[in-house]
């Protein structure tokens, strides 16, 4: 299990590890032996997957932490059981709730954050535009000596979040914002 730990440790977030570590158990076979770990991995994994994408509840913690508890006691094996004390180990951290109200502090999962340009930063250089293989930009290049552009903006529906405008930004006017500053930035606007 060492080479999947490592796998998800390269994650910062607790979901995101959590994630990572089942999906990784869950790619090779599985044995089928004992219940709790056959049946809990998958449903552990689904609950996991929704927390990741900003559709979980409650319930879905409070399952979590169940499925869990069980697989760490009824595996039959080391495997089990090391899945089980992974995703234990990671809900103890108060960030697997805060992403039910939308905040993945590390913005590692990708539902709970958003690319944003900041007008007043932006020069309208184009490296963005140039960057962005998913034609997520709208926005022209500045020419000398021409004025009355309209500021680069991101097209919330064709970005896949792949952060290229933000690696490629030399003036930090591409910011990442997590969907709860969007929603407390839309509230101060309304
Ligand atoms: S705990 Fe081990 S023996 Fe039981 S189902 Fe999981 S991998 Fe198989
Ligand atoms: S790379 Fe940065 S400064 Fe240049 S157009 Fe894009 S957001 Fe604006
Ligand atoms: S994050 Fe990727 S897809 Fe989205 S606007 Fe930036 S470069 Fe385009």
């Amino acid at each position: 299990m060492e080479d999947v730990q490592a796998k998800a440790d390269e994650k910062t977030c607790p979901v995101q590890r959590a994630l990572v570590f089942v999906e990784e158990f869950l790619a090779g076979p599985m044995c089928g032996k004992c219940f709790p770990c056959s049946m809990g991995s998958y449903e552990a994994r689904i609950r996991i997957k929704r927390v990741a994408d900003g559709n979980a509840s409650d319930e879905d913690i409070d399952s979590i932490n169940t499925i869990s508890s069980h697989m760490l006691v009824a595996s039959m094996c080391k495997r089990g059981k090391d899945t089980a004390k992974y995703i234990m180990e990671h809900m103890v951290s108060s960030e697997f709730a805060d992403h039910l109200s939308g905040l993945c502090a590390k913005n590692e999962c990708l539902p709970h954050v958003k690319y944003i340009i900041i007008p007043e930063k932006c020069t309208m250089c184009g490296d963005c535009l140039d960057a962005c293989k998913d034609n997520a930009i709208l926005g022209e290049k500045t020419k000398p000596y021409l004025s009355g552009y309209t500021p680069f903006e991101i097209v919330q529906k064709r970005c896949t979040k792949c952060g290229e405008c933000m690696n490629v930004c030399k003036y930090g006017a591409v910011k990442l914002m997590s969907a709860r500053e969007m929603a407390e930035a839309e509230k101060v606007g309304a």
